[in-house]
């Protein structure tokens, strides 16, 4: 299960190339740059995250016959490219600053990540609305952190309102601190592994709620309560909690972290050039956060896979892109 904060990484170490996300954009990049002989780090939110990571079943990417499920397509992924060095450390990237030499990417529990060349890896999988309340109690209860907040809720009740893996992760985190942990789920099912769930479940201080469509965060100076409509009964009610945490996906490309350093279109999707190298000298960009009309893993992959032979063309200052055999 995930919850692996671990420093399993040296802060005063300058990678040849930071990826940020570890889908098959990422994993393939982080492939090809580990092959290269260059130090790679991927940082990624969650173990079954992202557009891969919540699909049930594939049985269209070459190679692997299938069905199966996304997340096991992607270990094998990420274990490929592990094997030839690569590291992948979990965290969420909230800011960069990509404009100098050395690239610097943070990370939502305070961590700093220094690198020569970014690959911007992070999908399409971002919310585009704001529920009424979120903005107003930013801060006085509403968090998206687990591990930066949770603690302010000792013995305290929450609500996490969450559909996939990286939300469970974040909220079995929290549950560590909080009396009582809601799990809020707008859909009919929970988009994680089948055991990641059954674990969940099993919590004792955790309440699935599933259908429940979110209406408002309610409080005066800080949060005093979650207001829910649950689909199935048809009816509305209040969440008496304290926190409330959110770990929605969406559509829209994750990219708030770039802070309009660099070149993007007017629906925020990155803007590159043949080499998948966007505005800024250094700094990469693969798979759906390009927003290419298709959007399959076996594109994601062979971007990554273009976007790290760039990288390697940048850091070893060649001439031309050279295919790796
Ligand atoms: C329901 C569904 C079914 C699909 N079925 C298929 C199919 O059958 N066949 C097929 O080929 N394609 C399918 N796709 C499309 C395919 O999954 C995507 O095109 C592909 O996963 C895109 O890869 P990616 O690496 O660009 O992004 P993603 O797979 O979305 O990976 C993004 C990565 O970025 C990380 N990340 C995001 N934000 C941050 C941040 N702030 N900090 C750190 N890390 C971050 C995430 O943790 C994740 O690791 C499906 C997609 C969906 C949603």
């Amino acid at each position: 299960m995930g919850g692996d904060f671990s420093l399993n990484y040296q802060p005063e170490e300058i990678y040849d190339v930071i990826i940020i996300g570890a889908g098959p954009a990422g994993s393939t990049a982080a492939l090809y740059t580990a092959r290269a002989g260059l130090k790679t780090l991927v940082l990624y939110r969650a173990e079954a995250d992202g557009a891969l990571g919540v699909t049930q079943k594939i049985e269209n990417y070459p190679g692997v016959p299938g069905p199966i499920s996304g997340y096991e397509l992607l270990k094998i992924m990420r274990e490929q490219a592990k094997s030839f060095g690569a590291q992948f450390v979990r965290g969420k990237v909230i800011a960069t600053d990509l404009t100098g030499e050395i690239k610097k990417v943070y990370t939502i529990d305070g961590r700093e990540f220094r690198g020569k060349t970014v690959i911007i890896a992070s999908g399409a999988m971002e919310r585009a609305n704001k529920f009424k309340g979120e903005e107003e109690f930013l801060g006085r209860g509403v968090s998206y952190c687990g591990v930066c907040d949770a603690a302010f809720f000792k013995d305290q009740p929450v609500a996490v309102i969450g559909e996939d893996d990286y939300g469970v992760e974040e909220a079995e985190f929290i549950a560590r601190f909080a009396s009582k942990v809601y799990f809020v789920v707008p859909g009919s099912r929970i988009k994680a592994p089948p055991e990641v769930v059954e674990e969940f479940k099993n919590l004792p201080n955790v309440e699935i709620l599933l259908r429940h469509r979110v209406i408002e965060i309610v409080g005066d100076q800080v949060v005093k309560g979650l207001k829910v409509k649950d689909l199935n009964a048809k009816e509305e009610k209040i969440l008496e909690v304290n926190g409330v945490f959110i770990f929605l996906g969406g559509t829209k490309p994750s990219v708030d972290f770039l802070m309009g350093q660099v070149e993007m279109t007017d629906d925020h999707c990155v803007v590159v050039n043949e080499e998948m190298m966007t505005s800024i000298p250094g700094v990469f960009a693969a798979g759906d956060v390009l927003c290419t009309n298709i959007k399959q893993a076996v594109i994601a992959a062979a971007d990554g896979c273009k976007a790290a032979l760039a990288v390697d063309k940048f850091i070893n200052k060649k001439a031309k892109i050279t295919s790796q055999w």
